[in-house]
């Protein structure tokens, strides 16, 4: 039970040589110039001495490039690690040197954000001529590929912490690959993609909907507007956003007015999605919705089917079939059902491990009563009696007051119901009396002031829940995908707290 990814590429090519494969802005490639270009990189890499288990990595916006550079280097059993531009540049130095690679890819803003800094790498750029005249014409030589040889490797959002790096194995992928079909991802599927190509999210849309022939619709960058004419005039039957993607777009004045009812699934991940969003996407948008909680790297996942299961939006759904989910306490024992414990998951698709970082590896990484390598996610959740998880918060996110536990996700439920509410955190901030107390940081439309909504909110909040103070700002601090980042905001606000 294993396809490699380049083999069923090649079918894709020779079934359906002159249909869409990608398109990028003004771009479209068929599936014969994809897998020219892709056989183009292979040898090319093969030619200058990269060998399958080595890795290149990519830097860059979305190009139809890079695409073939994906499919180019899996070809020649070389993984992939793609980078974040929004990274600084010492960072993504840093990531350069710790991913191995030998070959950098960059695009111009990269190049000019990397020009002062020491690199552990050659680079080529993958939107000049230059990286047609790097291109060979010779068919690329057979490789052998193991199941444990790594096909990517992926580095974690950073939201708390230095961004770690996820290598998954060639085993893993097909595991994402496979379930492919069942949802849709056939020839006949158009996936508009407007997440970048480095993050997780993406790929595990991206690489099913490639791998099963159908046409992929790249936007470098979102944008409301040019998203919603692109989903209309490619006809786009599915899409990955992510939760900040789908207030955006829902909030947009021309929404209702656009036809996307070629959408058959929308899928989304990576950050809390609120219940009330989900429902206003299911009512306005075409097509289903799944919501998948999960982390890059592997172990348990769950899914949310949100259009057959209306009465649970408040839920990330229950376990992907194969996977497998509990929730333990400190001590590591299993909690009883309906109490909070930390997600532990495990399933065929876990990462290798962290590159260079066996300490962190051996953190993540958790023996379970039943023997079997479990991934510890660090987040919070409950089962409800139909096992439907409920996602809390990051442990490290949690406040601890009085020696109470504050889920903040709790307080920002309240809070998200007041109608001037925009978009709100908590977080815990450090306090005399406390230890920790709660403190809310909202993007507000006009009705009310910071202290009413406090005011609002702690009448809903049991006595040692109560929030400390409300502070108005006009933005949260957002990772590139769209996590917010609350390291930042509790470093950013220094309260005075009573
Ligand atoms: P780092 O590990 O570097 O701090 P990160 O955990 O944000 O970054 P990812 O692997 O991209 O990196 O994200 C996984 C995390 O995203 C999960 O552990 C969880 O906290 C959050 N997450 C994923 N899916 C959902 C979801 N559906 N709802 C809420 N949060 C989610
Ligand atoms: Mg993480």
């Amino acid at each position: 039970d294993f396809a490699w990814m380049p083999d069923l590429i090649a079918a894709n090519a020779a079934a359906r040589a002159h249909a869409p494969a990608v398109t990028v802005d003004d771009t479209t490639w068929t599936w014969s110039t994809l897998a020219a270009r892709s056989n183009a990189v292979a040898s090319a890499l093969q030619r200058d001495g990269h060998a399958p288990g080595d890795a290149v990595s990519i830097c860059a916006l979305s190009h139809p490039n890079y695409v073939a550079l994906w499919l180019g280097a899996l070809r020649a059993g070389v993984a992939v690690a793609p980078l974040p531009p929004s990274a600084t540049p010492s960072q993504i130095a840093a990531m350069v040197a710790d991913c191995g690679a030998k070959l950098l890819f960059l695009d111009a803003a990269s190049e000019s954000a990397l020009a002062g800094e020491t690199m552990h790498a050659a680079h080529l750029r993958l939107d000049t001529d230059a990286f047609d005249a790097w291109l060979s014409d010779d068919a690329p030589q057979p490789v052998h590929i193991k199941p444990k040889m790594p096909f990517n490797i992926i580095y974690s959002s950073g939201t708390t912490g230095v961004p770690k790096g996820i290598i998954h194995s060639q085993a893993m992928r097909w595991q994402h690959l496979k379930a492919g079909p069942a949802l849709g991802y056939t020839p006949d599927a158009v996936t508009l993609l407007a997440t970048p190509l480095y993050s997780n999210t993406t790929l595990v849309a991206f690489l099913p909907a490639l791998a099963w022939g159908g046409h992929v619709v790249l936007m470098p960058k979102f944008d409301t507007a040019a998203y919603l004419a692109l989903a209309e005039s490619t006809r786009a039957t599915h899409s990955m956003l992510v939760p900040v993607q789908y207030r955006r777009l829902m909030a947009h004045p021309a929404f209702d007015a656009h036809d996307l009812s070629s959408f058959q699934l929308k899928f989304a991940t990576s950050a809390p999605f609120p219940a009330a969003l989900k429902a206003d996407v299911l009512r306005r948008w075409p097509g289903g919705l799944i919501e998948y909680y999960g982390m890059t790297e592997g172990g348990g996942g769950t899914v949310l089917v949100a259009h057959n299961h209306p009465e649970k939006l408040h839920t990330v759904g229950h376990p992907i079939p194969g996977h497998d989910i509990m929730l333990i306490g400190e001590d590591g024992e299993p909690v009883p059902t309906g109490e909070v414990g930390e997600i532990v998951g495990t399933s065929p698709a876990i990462m290798n491990g962290y590159a260079n970082r066996p300490e962190a590896t051996a953190q993540t990484f958790w023996t379970g009563p039943d023997g079997r390598t479990w991934v510890k996610t660090g987040d919070m959740g409950r089962f409800d009696a139909d096992g439907f998880l409920q996602l809390m918060d990051r442990a490290k996110d949690m406040i601890i007051s009085g020696g109470f536990n504050i889920y903040p996700s709790d307080l920002e439920a309240i809070l998200s119901r007041h109608a001037a509410v925009v978009e709100v955190a908590v977080i815990g901030v450090p306090s005399d009396a406390w230890g920790e107390t709660p403190v809310a940081i909202a993007v507000l439309r006009p009705g009310t002031t910071p202290d009413a909504l406090k005011d609002w909110a702690n009448a809903q909040l049991g006595k040692t829940q109560r929030l400390a103070a409300v502070v108005a700002t006009d933005e949260l601090p957002r990772s590139a995908i769209g996590k917010v980042l609350k390291r930042e905001l509790r470093d950013r606000w220094t309260l005075p707290v009573p």
